[in-house]
């Protein structure tokens, strides 16, 4: 590899580290493949899970650091002072193809800088996906940046070689993005959304019409089996975690989004092309807010995998997460008088509802109940964890321990650090 690439492998890798959405979950894939972990390259690859679990790494670059665009929060701002660099279509895609045949990666995930018209970026973008798709024979998966502004035509040229497109939402709301992006719009943002979600649903009719279709024939081969994703910053702006988790919450309903992730917000380099200065439009902050960011995680989990409502999560009276308690435990401290929960008797959706108890937990409950009556241990046994789950639950009518004193219960489930990031967030 000559020394040009190889600088060019450096800048545009590490330019593209602070894009947190490139995990592979709900990928079928271009024939993906299974294993391939633990990769040796200092930098660019990040690795992701599968929903079965599996830990699939991708190179994660951009195409060029090159922007037009000034958002303030961004190390590629066009005002910042960083070394700037651009691959052709042809050098990624051997680059990608060379990755992968090394079992380096097994993917590829691609933004760029904003360098041009919207479309002639996500062109570039575009471009090498399918450079590498119909010359390369390239099977791995690929998850594609949507760039703002990029209009209906191209995202559905883009779907055809992509696994999974995601635009960032970037912050909460339109003042935010006004006052730290100002050359972003909501409309352009949402307006991609939007039109990935009405070519998603156009793909799934055709597919299921192709069903009816003499054998061999199809309607619609592939648009980004993966779906779509999004990012948002955290911390950056004022916004209460109500309002993040009101706009997660419609983004899921409205366009299908598989997943929204959440980035602790992150200073960038103070250097720029007119010296060095403090950005007035950014918060002076300490460090990244990530335990923030992980209450963000577990009650988007609440969300989408525990059927709560935002406003049972977060109230005008109390619109931030608790940084010491999980959000389904801080729910049912506050709401004692919905439990005991009686494990022998609960519904699915009750028993999830218990701190401690998880879907996977919920289940087998549910499995064990059929032959016995389950007592305290078994619950042990069966994966509870009790050390929540105690003051919420009874078995045969007995409790582990009556939720008497709230107060006492909050300290000791409390994270005496406030960091909460051992906390699983699969069984909360
Ligand atoms: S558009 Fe904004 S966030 Fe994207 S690379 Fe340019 S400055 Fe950074």
């Amino acid at each position: 590899m000559g020394q040009e690439l190889h600088e060019k492998i450096s800048v545009l890798s590490g330019a593209a580290k602070y894009d947190a959405s490139c995990a592979t979950s709900g990928s079928s894939g271009f024939n993906n493949k299974a294993g391939n972990m633990g990769t040796t390259l200092p930098s660019g690859v990040c690795h992701s899970w599968t929903q079965d679990g599996r830990c699939v790494s991708l190179l994660k670059v951009l195409y060029s650091n090159v922007c037009k665009y000034d958002c303030a929060y961004c190390v590629n701002r066009a005002s910042a002072d960083v070394k700037r660099s651009s691959f052709t279509v042809k050098e990624l895609a051997e680059l990608t193809s060379e990755f992968y045949r090394r079992n380096y990666i097994e993917g590829l995930f691609l933004s760029s800088g904003i360098f041009a018209d919207p479309d002639i970026v996500m062109e570039k973008l575009t471009e090498t996906a399918k450079t590498l798709r119909t010359e390369m024979g390239f099977g791995g998966y690929i998850h594609l940046k949507l760039i703002p502004g990029t209009g209906e035509k191209m995202i559905r040229e883009a779907g055809k070689w992509a696994d999974r497109l995601s635009v960032n939402i970037e912050l909460p709301t339109e003042k935010s993005l006004l006052s730290l992006a100002p050359e972003k719009s909501k409309k352009d943002i949402i307006g991609a959304m939007n039109d990935f979600s009405n070519v998603r649903c156009e793909t799934e009719e055709a597919q299921y019409k192709s069903k009816f279709l003499p054998q061999g024939k199809t309607l619609s081969p592939w648009f980004a089996p993966a779906g779509q994703s999004t990012q948002l910053i955290v911390g950056a702006t004022g916004e209460d975690d109500r309002q993040i988790i009101n706009l997660t919450s419609s983004l899921y309903n409205k366009f299908f989004l598989k997943r929204v992730y959440y980035s602790a917000f992150v200073h960038p380099g103070q250097r720029s092309t007119a010296g060095n200065y403090i950005d007035p439009r950014l918060p002076v902050t300490a460090g990244p807010p990530l335990v923030r960011e992980h209450r963000l995680y577990q009650a988007d989990w609440l969300l989408r995998f525990y059927h709560f409502k935002v406003n049972e999560i977060l109230t005008d009276e109390h619109p931030f997460l608790d940084m010491h308690l999980d959000p389904k435990t801080m729910w049912a401290l506050n709401k004692l008088d919905f439990f005991p929960i009686e494990v022998n008797r609960a519904d699915y959706e009750t028993l999830m509802r218990i701190p401690g108890i998880g879907a996977k937990t919920a289940r087998r409950i549910i499995e064990n109940r059929r032959s016995r009556s389950l007592t305290i241990e078994n619950l042990h046994r069966i994966g509870a964890t009790l050390k929540r789950a105690r003051y919420f639950l009874t078995a045969n009518g007995n409790y582990i321990e009556k939720p008497d004193d709230p107060v006492r219960i909050r300290r000791l489930l409390s994270d005496t650090d406030g960091a909460g990031l051992q906390l699983p967030l699969f069984e909360f």
